[in-house]
């Protein structure tokens, strides 16, 4: 009963959209990384925005005025990785900050959690727990163009990792997965990754992954979205698990 209600919720927030089809292609045309996707998966993708946008508050900060195409920019890729898992995986907060560029004087500081952060989180995005997912649009609007970086699939993957405590590169399973391929995957990934910095026989992705386990898992994210061509490459049992988790094959949608 509860369910067919909380639909019935959905599809009359849906209904009401006051976002135009042209607004959505617009959205669509100006990120080459979801062109991979199926008609179907675009127009589930799009659902989810518009409840993203009315569960969540997007506000920009330090004058910046959002307009909606800079929602609709947000809120498509943020809904990327829980396009098969479900808006409720971003429980438990509700604002996006966003910041018209850097926002945090340049320096290092470690978190709550114990999770130091150096300049390349600082200047574009934070996620903490339970509180804002903090953007800048600078950073979002440069994601998306499939070069393997995407600020907002990072942040929002934070938030995924942090959804059962600490932010440590490690999100709620699902019953299907075995819990010990995740941390051999990803330990045996993240040792490597860091021998390669040390030994100057670095992959193509970005290096701030070595930061600590949250960040590999942040950064690998959005390597999977954007380039699963070379996370499979490089790590294929890291990929083979987020395949399990993002419940996505993003490989799949690559042009031959
Ligand atoms: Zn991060």
């Amino acid at each position: 009963m509860f369910s067919l209600i909380a639909r019935w919720w959905q599809e009359r927030i849906i209904r009401r959209s006051t976002v135009t089809g042209q607004q959505w292609q617009l959205a669509f045309a100006r990120l080459p990384l979801l062109n991979r996707l199926t008609k179907d998966e675009k127009a589930r993708l799009t659902r989810l925005a518009i409840l993203f946008l009315h569960e969540k508050s997007l506000e920009g900060a330090r004058g910046l005025e959002l307009t909606s195409e800079m929602k609709l920019t947000i809120a498509l890729q943020a809904c990327l990785p829980v396009l098969n898992l479900g808006l409720d995986w971003y429980r438990g907060w509700v604002s996006v900050i966003v910041y018209p560029a850097q926002f945090i004087p340049e320096r290092n500081f470690v978190d709550e959690f114990g999770v130091e952060h150096s300049a390349r989180s600082v200047l574009s995005g934070e996620s903490w727990h339970r509180g804002p997912v903090i953007l800048s649009w600078e950073g979002a609007r440069l994601s998306g163009v499939i070069d393997g970086y995407n600020l907002v699939i990072h942040e929002f993957a934070h938030k995924l990792d942090v959804l059962n405590g600490d932010a440590n590169g490690f999100p709620p399973l699902h019953r299907n997965m075995d819990v010990s391929q995740w941390v051999t995957a990803l330990t045996e990934a993240y040792n490597d990754f860091q021998n390669r910095l040390n030994t100057w026989n670095d992959v193509p992705i970005d290096s701030y992954a070595a930061a600590s386990p949250a960040e590999f898992f942040a950064v690998f994210s959005e390597v999977f979205f954007e380039r699963p061509d070379i996370l499979n490459h490089y790590y294929p049992a890291v990929y083979e698990q987020f395949k399990q988790f993002y419940r996505q094959d993003p490989i799949v949608r690559l042009p031959d």
